[in-house]
């Protein structure tokens, strides 16, 4: 068992450290301010190749790993959460093109997306179907040489700087009737709504797809008719979940660091609040989350890069990273007692970001139906 990270890793994470701290740390307060992306970041990150770590070198991406990709997750969530959602989302929307698309359609969409010259999205949700994904209403019919897509995504992350979406709608009826397809921008009567106005994660973009008789190139669709559920579990599993699991670590990390500095700052009765017991308390536990987080954060992407099915384990992480990012900001707000109510400091603003990432990707409850079935056939 090795649980260290190689050099290149280490300096991977040294690197995306000083980027996120140089780059990314004075934009925080305008993002949550503002709740909008700024353009001129995410060109910084395309440059050192952060909007394609996974893609193989061949389509211009810097062929990386899992668990490379948690790192640079991490190290952005550790200073915007908001910010390693949109960097790991624009990862989804590549996700199902490099896994299911044909030769032709990765030569077409990888490069441009691995450069950071678009952004991608991957829109699986509905109004009608979140956790029920069969529940949803969009449909795809085939007329001609096209498919004509008609309904509405909503909490879609990257819908108004997206280039590229990648979309699943229904071709037919159940488990087999769903399709996904890749859409650009551009195309006619496709079109973001709403944007939405979250109260954390601000600074990510999330909002509404909708289709109106928008005519797809049959060429556009991944994989066979039918595949659209097989194509969002594997890439929601595989990418999303993770990716989610890395910011929220991110948070958790950050969580320490903030609680251990002020205790030591902060003097009651004439000492530090580090002597008192009951803040020791509260920094042990979060201490201990950010370490379990850790564990099964990295364990999953080191399964997943070993080519190893890992879809509990992937819940796992989820579940436990995003809830303990919620309790971790919790008690460091209670550390900081009024002053962690301040728009001025940080710790109510993790705890804003932490709660958006127990949705995102499939709940706390959906995370442990999955572990359920695995948990089951071990008796
Ligand atoms: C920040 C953010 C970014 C997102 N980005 C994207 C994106 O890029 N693409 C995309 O497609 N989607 C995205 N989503 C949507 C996300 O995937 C959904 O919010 C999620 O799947 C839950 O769906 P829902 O919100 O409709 O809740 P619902 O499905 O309506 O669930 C409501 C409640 O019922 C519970 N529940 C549902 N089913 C069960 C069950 N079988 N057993 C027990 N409890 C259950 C849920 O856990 C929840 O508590 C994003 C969401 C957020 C918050």
């Amino acid at each position: 068992m090795d649980f260290g990270f190689t050099p290149e890793q280490e300096m991977l994470k040294k690197t995306v450290h000083e980027f996120a701290e140089k780059e990314i740390a004075p934009k925080t307060d305008w993002m949550d301010e503002t709740g909008e992306v700024p353009m001129d970041i995410i060109e910084k990150m395309a440059k050192l190749g952060f909007m394609g770590v996974l893609v193989p070198k061949e389509y211009g991406g810097l062929g990386m790993g899992h668990v490379e990709r948690m790192i640079l997750l991490e190290e952005i969530g550790r200073l915007s959460p908001a910010m390693s959602n949109t960097v790991q989302v624009h990862h989804l929307g590549i996700s199902p093109i490099a896994a299911f698309g044909s030769e032709e359609q990765k030569e077409k969409w990888l490069p441009p997306l691995a450069k950071g010259e678009k952004i991608a999205t991957l829109a699986v949700t509905e109004p009608a179907g979140g956790s029920d994904v069969l529940g949803m209403q969009t449909t795809a019919k085939l007329e001609g040489d096209n498919y004509v897509i008609n309904g509405r995504k909503c909490f879609i992350t990257n819908t108004h700087i997206a280039g590229v979406s990648g979309i699943v709608a229904k071709t037919g009826e159940g488990a087999k009737g769903l399709s996904a397809f890749v859409i650009e921008s551009d195309t006619p009567g496709f079109r973001p709504g709403r944007k939405e106005n979250k109260f954390g994660l601000r600074g990510c973009n999330t909002g509404e797809l909708i289709f109106e008789n928008c005519r797809v190139p049959k060429e556009n669709r991944l994989a066979k008719e039918g595949d659209g559920l097989k194509i969002a579990l594997a890439s929601i599993s595989n990418v999303g979940r993770p990716g989610i699991t890395a910011g929220a670590l991110g948070i958790v990390g950050r969580c320490l660091e903030e609680a251990a500095k002020y205790s030591k700052q902060r003097v009651l009765y004439g000492k530090p609040i580090s002597d008192l017991q009951a803040i020791q308390w509260h920094i042990a536990d979060i201490y201990m989350d950010y370490e379990i987080s850790k564990l099964l954060t990295y364990r999953a992407a080191w399964l997943r890069d070993r080519g190893e099915r890992c879809d509990a384990d992937n819940a796992m992480a989820k579940f436990w990273a995003t809830e303990a990012a919620v309790r971790c900001a919790q008690k460091t707000m209670s550390v900081f007692g009024a002053y962690g109510g301040m728009k001025e400091l940080v710790p109510q603003r993790l705890l804003r970001d932490a709660w958006l990432f127990i949705w995102g990707a499939g709940t706390s409850e959906i995370m442990r139906i999955i572990m359920a079935r695995q948990a089951l056939k071990m008796g």
